[in-house]
């Protein structure tokens, strides 16, 4: 792979599963990417709600039977100080010493009361109660968070996150290069300079993708999304294409001097697999 990067850090991402099934199968998908892309940490995703906050907590202990840096997602939506602080308490107990700290998505219920407005603030008190123990990743948005009042604002409350103590950054994943090549000049026009690690998804399937990604805020470009609408019944073509366009997008962004890239697997090594063996190829 060509890299001004002398030493790009990859890491990939997990959800909880909900069965005993999808745990098993999440194990096998982390062996695999363990022994192929042998990343730096994997992440898993918190949402907001008792059932699915201990879920996250459970998914990360079976993640450290196989591997030793597993970095979960803590949000402070919904949630309470004392809550936050029974989580954190719970990751140093288990030697966890990287946390991914965000906002998080509004319930589906509509319930918004939290104790904390913004990831700023859960920084501020994660930095507040655990000192330097935990190394703080935070979310970055190329193409803009869907919520913010403008580009200006939500590039001031992304550096609001990393006075606040963040050590580096993932984005919201994207398909234009020039947004995340002009975020980086932004933040190197303020001497900003954290890690702020492209967050990848692979393409597989043309309707999910164009549903999250709406809803997310994400891109699709059109050339993008008129080939995917094409191959829609062509599982095998879409995927396919899918793989070229980002396979693409990750040779460029390494080009382009990105720190690392940073996975979202949907808990399928394959297709993340796939995007590493062309891209080294
Ligand atoms: P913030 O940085 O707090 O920003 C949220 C919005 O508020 C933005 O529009 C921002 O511009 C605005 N804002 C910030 N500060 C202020 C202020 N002081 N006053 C007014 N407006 C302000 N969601 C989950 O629920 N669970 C996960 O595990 C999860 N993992 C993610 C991982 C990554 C890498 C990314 C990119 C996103 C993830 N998300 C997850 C989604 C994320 O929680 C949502 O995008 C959420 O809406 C914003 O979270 P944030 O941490 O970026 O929030």
């Amino acid at each position: 792979m060509s890299s001004n990067t002398s030493n790009p850090v990859f890491s990939c991402e997990f959800f909880p599963p909900k069965t005993e099934a999808g745990m098993e199968k999440l194990l096998v998908a982390q062996k695999k990417l363990q022994s192929t892309v042998n990343p730096e940490f994997f992440s898993v995703t918190f949402g907001a709600g008792g059932s699915t906050r201990d879920r996250t907590l459970e998914t990360v202990k079976q993640l450290q039977t196989n591997s030793a840096n597993i970095a979960p997602h803590i949000s402070c939506m919904g949630s309470t100080r004392e809550q936050l602080n029974n989580v954190l308490d719970a990751y140093i107990e288990m030697d966890v010493t990287r946390l991914v700290a965000l906002r998080g998505d509004i319930p589906e219920d509509g319930s918004t009361h939290s104790d904390l407005a913004n990831a700023n603030e859960l920084v501020e008190f994660i930095r507040e109660k655990t000192k330097n123990h935990f190394h703080i990743e935070v979310a970055a948005y190329p193409e803009y968070h869907p919520e913010s009042a403008s580009p200006e604002d939500d590039f001031k409350y992304f550096l609001n996150k990393v006075e606040a103590g963040a050590d580096s950054a993932i984005t919201q994943y994207f398909y234009n290069v020039d947004a995340y090549s002009r975020f980086m000049e932004q933040c190197a026009r303020a001497n900003l300079d954290i890690p702020v690690v492209p967050g990848i998804m692979p393409i597989t399937n043309y309707a999910s993708l164009t549903r999250f990604s709406d809803n997310c805020g994400a891109e699709i470009p059109r050339w993008i999304r008129k080939q995917l609408a094409a191959y829609e019944n062509d599982p095998e073509s879409l995927r396919a294409f899918g793989t070229e366009v980002v396979v693409n997008l990750c040779a460029c962004l390494i080009k382009a001097g990105a720190p690392g890239l940073h996975f979202y697997t949907l808990n399928q090594a394959d297709a993340t697999l796939n995007i590493w063996n062309q891209l080294n190829s």
